[in-house]
């Protein structure tokens, strides 16, 4: 009888969410840098590293320094995130 191990792991992917400036380098509460974008994000469970369950897929904020990461819906949500960073930025420099 001979005893074949079964490789368990997991694998992921990041795909760009959209290539618009409006989008990138957004405010990380974590590490304070400007460099938050959002991502679209699979993770699934592997055997012998071939997909095979999905365990996370979706949309997500992350920042590629400190590697901070928070889940979005949609693109409404997006937009309100954009929106409030961009309010918190005009009142720093005090823009019109
Ligand atoms: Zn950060």
């Amino acid at each position: 009888m001979s005893f074949v191990p079964i490789i368990c792991g997991k694998t992921d992917w990041d795909k760009e969410y959209a290539q618009t400036a409006q989008y990138s380098s957004l405010y990380c509460p974590n590490c304070h840098n400007y460099s938050v974008r959002p991502l679209k994000r699979k993770e699934f469970i592997a055997i012998w590293f071939i997909p095979v369950f999905p365990i996370f897929w979706g949309k997500q904020l992350v920042c590629p320094i400190c590697n901070w990461r928070q889940d979005f819906k949609n693109d409404e949500q997006l937009q309100k995130v954009v929106h409030e960073q961009n309010n918190i930025r005009q009142a720093k420099t005090g823009g019109p």
